[in-house]
């Protein structure tokens, strides 16, 4: 059997750090593993993420059960399967979260992950040659820039929001989230900053680093309470690799619990009934899922020229394509939400707790994904960043390649519902501010119809999405449901760790491609300095 110091399971956000981070020390030898393909072309292209969305070649496309909170719809859960994973199909908005969202981890329990802890390595994962270097960092693997150029209809909407008392911030990953702020992003020189472009494709050279694409891992091996390897598959044939130091599942929030309990790792009921052999009773794998329920506002918008609506079709979009072209610039490389707003639902809350967020056009659904609508207009969505309903998702069949089942449970939490409705509210007051008057807009959604709480959330029901931020499978913690320890090992098993989105206890207030950045950057830390030991 094949041998290697380290597997790494998964390479996106999270794996194709670790890989990179423990394969840097020639002495390792290190296998990553990544079910999808190398690349693909729309994944370098910003805009390419409407492609990407709905593309069978590099997102899982997975779908959530139907529930009461969708109407019975079932709502996309699409992830990224290819090198940089879900980095390298993502909207490309850069945001850290608070420094409260890490406290609070350490308040649980969670020792070596509160802000101050974990701010390192947020420094150290990127290159942002703007804000303040106590907080931001200049050498890192990823580059961040802002957007550019600023579009005077950001420019309005920044008006508008201070008009209603939101001030411009101009770095929310930097001392304060607070305020309205263009959005930071993953691109560089109008490309995607994926990990496997900023953390893979740069050390491609290194002997010690195995990448098998198209390599399906089926099961971590265990003897006894030690992992000893992964039995994966490309195409037809299955193989069995040694891991002579650990196995680090990277293969996240939704692919992370499904391996574990197809391995017999998981609540015991549920496995046998499935008719998998229990080898590790744990309870919580599956369970604590969260995400961010996330309506989207629709306006329309009378002043023609100002949305890439008027500018981004037929022979506009020829002139953005020869922009992108020729200068990297325009709609093509624009982040999915370029401007967002960080705000509070109540005064006298400690740190924001809504984020808004503005996309310069209105989409409708295409063949091939969400396309430019004719409509001139304006999309804003608005939620909850720190939702308390949670969900799950388990395994429903012992064959990997069956769909897991994944329930949110959105808007269980009443706390939720009413904090939905108040960023929606939040999100009227800013368009309808006097700063953009003259757009003459109208309210397509919810629309003027909807205005008592019920009639809000009716709609919500009816068409708020995901932003596909899922977490919290694999809880890191030290109660009884907790799935890791805070140094990431699989509780109860040696040899044995979960690094990625799905060890957040809570979902941290913003998106999630770089707190799963800043695990993968921790998770390699911790496993080379107890291999140090
Ligand atoms: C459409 C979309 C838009 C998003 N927009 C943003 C955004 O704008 N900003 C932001 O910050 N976040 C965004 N996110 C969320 C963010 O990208 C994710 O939270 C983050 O990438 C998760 O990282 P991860 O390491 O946990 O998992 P992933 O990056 O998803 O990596 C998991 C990897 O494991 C592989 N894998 C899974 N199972 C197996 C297996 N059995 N064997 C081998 N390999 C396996 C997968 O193919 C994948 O490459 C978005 C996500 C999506 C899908």
């Amino acid at each position: 059997m094949q041998s290697y110091d380290y597997i790494v399971v998964g390479a996106g956000s999270a794996g194709a750090v670790v890989a990179n981070r423990l394969s840097a020390d020639p002495r390792n030898q290190v296998l990553l593993l990544e079910a999808g393909p190398a690349s693909h072309p729309w994944s370098r292209i910003p805009i390419g993420f409407a492609r990407l969305i709905t593309n069978p070649t590099a997102n899982w496309l997975y779908a959530a059960e139907p529930e009461p909170s969708t109407n019975g719809r079932r709502l996309p859960v699409p992830r990224g399967k290819l090198l940089g994973g879900s980095s390298a199909i993502n909207g490309l908005a850069f945001v850290r979260g608070q420094a409260q969202d890490f406290d609070t981890w350490a308040q649980m329990g969670n020792k070596g992950w509160s802000y101050e802890d974990v701010l390192p390595f947020f420094k150290r994962m990127e290159t942002y040659p703007e804000g303040d270097a106590n907080f931001r960092g200049r050498e890192g693997p990823l580059r961040v820039t802002n957007p550019s150029p600023q579009d005077s209809v950001f420019a309005a909407l920044i008006q508008a929001a201070a008009q209603v008392g939101i001030p411009y911030n101009p770095d929310y990953n930097g001392a304060r989230q607070d305020g309205i702020a263009m959005s930071q992003a993953t691109i560089a020189a109008g490309r995607r900053m994926s990990t496997a472009a900023c953390y893979l494709d740069p050390i491609r050279n290194r002997r010690n680093l195995h990448i098998v694409t198209g390599a399906l891992t089926e099961a971590v091996l265990l003897d006894g309470a030690r992992c000893t390897g992964v039995r994966y598959s490309v195409g037809a044939a299955v193989q069995e690799v040694h891991a002579e130091r650990e196995v680090v599942i990277s293969a996240g929030s939704i692919n992370s619990p499904q391996l574990l309990e197809l391995s017999g790792i998981g609540e015991p009921e549920r496995l046998r009934n499935l008719g998998i052999t229990v080898c590790h009773p744990l309870p919580g794998v599956g369970e604590n899922l969260r995400d961010h329920y996330a309506p989207r506002t629709r306006w329309a918008i009378g002043k023609k020229g100002i949305t890439y609506n008027d500018r981004g079709r037929g022979l506009g979009l020829v002139g953005q394509a020869a922009r992108y072209a020729l200068f990297r610039e325009g709609m093509l490389s624009m982040v999915a939400a370029p401007l967002r707003a960080f705000v509070r639902s109540r005064e006298g809350l400690e740190a924001p707790d809504l984020l808004l967020g503005w996309v310069p056009m209105l989409t409708e659904p295409g063949p091939k994904g969400p396309r430019i609508a004719r409509e001139s207009g304006m999309t804003c969505y608005a939620h909850p960043m720190r939702p308390e309903s949670k969900g799950h998702i388990h395994i429903t069949s012992s064959d990997p390649r069956r769909p897991p089942a994944i329930n949110f449970n959105f808007l269980s939490s009443p706390v939720d519902a009413s904090l939905t409705v108040q960023a929606i509210r939040i999100a009227r007051s800013i368009m309808t501010a006097p700063a953009l008057a003259d757009w003459r807009m109208t309210e397509l959604g919810p629309g003027p119809s909807r205005m008592r709480d019920d009639e809000i959330l009716d709609w919500v029901r009816q068409a708020a999405e995901t932003t596909y931020h899922p977490v919290g499978t694999c809880k890191m913690g030290v109660d009884a449901m907790a799935v890791v320890d805070p140094q990431l090992r699989v509780r109860g098993i040696a040899g044995l760790r979960v690094a990625d989105a799905s060890i957040m206890p809570t979902l941290t207030s913003g998106n999630t491609n770089a707190p799963s950045i800043m695990i993968g950057e921790k998770a390699a830390a911790m496993v080379l300095a107890e291999a140090a030991r």
